[in-house]
């Protein structure tokens, strides 16, 4: 049985004092809520001060992203020991946006992943297609290609620790959310790639999560899809109203 996650991310809005403010209403909120993980992923300045505040709580810090190497002369880089530091225990890998518009590559996520196991934080690998990839009908071959290229060399214990974001970068910030079955046709194809890669076991336990404007009125058919373990979610994660309804999306 995999535990769902539902997973904010703030991209680079709010400031230190509204991301507190926010992630103390949000604990007040959910604080019964026990079946589903929730972790906020704030800009990296912020992630300290939200840890304050949530620490106790059923709610978990994560990052946006990180750089591979320890220390050193790396201007502007955070790397894994500092956002373990900070109190992050997720950090969000190859989001679309880092792909495109800071030039990730496959090669660079596989060096991330490495950085965060290798200091006890979950990587949330994410992969997807664009728009003109799946008009051209290459959307399988190029998750698994992701997928084959970002896991290369890890072990069957370390792939388990991980967890799998399926974000069409069609459906980011665009108001179009992929089908429920499209996103499930995708999932079910993310676990199969896994089983092949490691065994059907970690296949089964990994936990895949779909982002693309997963809004409260969607939430509850694309969570109803058997492969379909949580959400990714920006812009409906950055107003409590909305967040809070799709943690709770089964009660609603
Ligand atoms: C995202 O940033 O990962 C995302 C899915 O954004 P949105 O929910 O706004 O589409």
């Amino acid at each position: 049985m995999r535990r769902p996650l539902m997973a904010g991310n703030w991209k680079m809005n709010k400031t230190i004092s509204e991301s507190v403010s926010f992630v103390r209403m949000l604990k007040a909120a959910v604080s019964g809520v026990k079946d589903i993980g929730i972790i906020i992923c704030p800009t990296f300045i912020s992630t300290n001060a939200v840890y304050g505040e949530v620490k106790d709580s059923n709610i978990s810090v994560g990052a946006q992203n990180l750089f591979w190497e320890e220390k050193g002369a790396f201007t502007g880089e955070v790397s894994a020991a500092m956002l373990r530091d900070a109190g992050c225990s997720y950090v969000l890998i190859g989001h679309s946006e880092r792909r495109q518009y800071f030039g990730e590559t496959n090669e660079i996520i596989n060096k991330k992943i490495k950085a965060a196991l290798s200091n006890g934080i979950v990587p949330v690998l994410c992969v997807g297609e664009s728009l003109k990839e799946r008009e051209e009908n290459s959307t399988f071959e190029i998750i698994e290609n992701q997928l084959k290229e970002s896991l290369s060399g890890f072990s069957q214990e370390d792939a388990s620790k991980l967890v799998v974001a399926y974000e069409p970068v069609w459906a980011i910030g665009t108001g179009k959310t992929a089908a429920p079955q499209q996103a499930q046709e995708v999932h079910a194809f993310i676990r199969r790639i896994y089983s092949e890669m490691y065994n059907n076991i970690i296949a089964d336990k990994v936990r895949i999560i779909y982002g693309g404007s997963v809004k409260p009125d969607n939430v509850s058919e694309l969570m109803k899809q058997s492969d379909i373990d949580g959400g990714l979610v920006g812009g409906a994660s950055l107003e409590l109203e909305s967040f809070v309804k799709l943690i709770t999306y089964s009660r609603s």
